[in-house]
């Protein structure tokens, strides 16, 4: 019988070894994503988020912290109909911080 405990990976996230060069292009092509204070409030109100499980606080969690694999299939799901942009209370163009992921995905793979 196969019983007992075995290690799980750890969920330990290492900011030093992940990948920080999207959200250094980002912010330094946007810097008013600087100032997203996580409400929700764009997640709410995603088109794409209610047609498919495309969740935007995902795609900046990701984002965030490093993780670009999981980060270019999110984006991909983002019709760019800049719904999200309209309800930001902070004014953030987030359909301009997909445009400019999206753009820095493609230019990592040159
Ligand atoms: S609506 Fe604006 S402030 Fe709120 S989570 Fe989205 S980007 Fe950040
Ligand atoms: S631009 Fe993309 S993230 Fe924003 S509401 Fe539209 S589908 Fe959602």
């Amino acid at each position: 019988m196969d019983f007992g405990f075995a290690p799980i990976k750890t969920r330990a996230i290492n900011y030093d070894k992940n990948d920080d060069r999207i959200i250094h292009y980002v912010l330094s092509h946007d810097a008013s994503f600087n100032v997203c204070l996580s409400c929700g409030s764009c997640t709410a109100t995603c088109i794409a988020g209610s047609l498919t499980n495309f969740n935007i606080r995902k795609m900046n969690t990701l984002l965030r912290r490093g993780e670009p694999e999981g980060l270019e299939i999110e984006v991909n799901k983002c019709m760019l109909c800049g719904k999200c942009h309209l309800v930001c209370p902070r004014g953030i163009n987030t359909r301009n911080v997909i445009m400019l992921i999206k753009k820095a995905i493609s230019e990592m793979k040159k």
